[in-house]
């Protein structure tokens, strides 16, 4: 049995001011083993979010079921653990109180917490920085913290939205081979959802492509690149074949969508 048991999951969200409803998600199956890296890919709007959203708890199901080790999900748990795009970090808050929150909600020993909150804030290369406030920090360290304080409540799935969309290309580049080497340690489940072409395959173990109208799964890609990798991979033969098979999907998505609009 997988791990993550997406199976026939339908999402709709309730249209404003009316009776009516729009489906974000349809159909959609999935399966991820433990320790899976998946990465998910598809043009903005087509339900990458909303399907991350539904594995995390935070969204009501309207058709199909998510299973996670066997049991059902109806809601958020302590065995997902989730980053967002823009950092969550309480502002008044130093590294280390941020990190340690995490483990206190989770009703961590108390006496291990300042230990272990210190152990994954230097995972993520940031010791100097412990007692500093999230605005002292760059939007890359902020997203670090956010990355320890996941990491550190030991969660059975890593979800993450785009957690480096809001970051220049390079420091994105940089955090996906350090995300690479962290996870390389204990290979925690991981759903990673993005619209980068290079970053999807670099991670992934599985890139699941999505097309919208509503939100599918258009293609399943396996990856099959030797771990571990860091940024050059992206000039081997195989990740270009990989990328062009990606850009293909998703021109044809775009072309469609063009097609669409001239129709009306
Ligand atoms: P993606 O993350 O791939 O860009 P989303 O999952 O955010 O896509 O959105 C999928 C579709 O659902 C989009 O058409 C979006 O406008 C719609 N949508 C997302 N969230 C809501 C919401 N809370 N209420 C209504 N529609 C929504
Ligand atoms: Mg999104």
């Amino acid at each position: 049995m997988a791990q993550i048991d997406v199976s026939d999951l339908t999402i709709e969200y309730k249209l404003p001011k009316s009776d009516g409803v729009f489906k974000a998600v349809d159909s959609v199956s999935l399966a991820v083993e433990k320790g899976e890296f998946v990465t998910i890919v598809g043009s903005s709007g087509c339900g990458k979010s909303t399907l991350l959203l539904a594995i995390a708890g935070l969204v009501k199901i309207a058709g199909g079921r998510i299973s996670i080790e066997g049991r059902d999900v109806d809601g958020p748990g302590q065995d997902r653990s989730v980053v967002f795009q823009e950092p969550s970090l309480m502002p008044w808050s130093t590294v280390l109180a941020n990190v340690r929150f995490g483990l206190q909600m989770r009703r961590w020993k108390k006496d291990d917490i300042t230990e272990r909150a210190m152990r994954f804030i230097k995972l993520v290369g940031l010791e100097q920085f412990s007692d500093y406030y999230p605005h002292q920090l760059s939007g890359g360290m902020r997203q670090r913290v956010n990355i320890a304080r996941a990491l550190a409540v030991d969660p059975t799935v890593l979800l993450m939205d785009e957690p480096f969309g809001a970051l220049d290309a390079q420091t994105r580049e940089i955090m996906g081979e350090e995300l690479l080497f962290i996870w390389e340690r204990d290979r925690k489940t991981a759903l990673f959802v993005t619209h980068d072409i290079d970053e999807a395959i670099l991670l992934a173990d599985k890139v699941v492509v999505m097309g919208r109208n509503p939100g599918h799964i258009k293609d399943v890609m396996q990856i099959d690149l030797p771990r571990p990798r860091n940024g050059e991979i992206v000039d081997s033969p195989q990740f270009v074949e990989y990328r062009k098979r990606l850009r293909r999907h998703l021109h044809d998505d775009m072309a469609a969508m063009q097609l669409v609009r001239e129709a009306v």
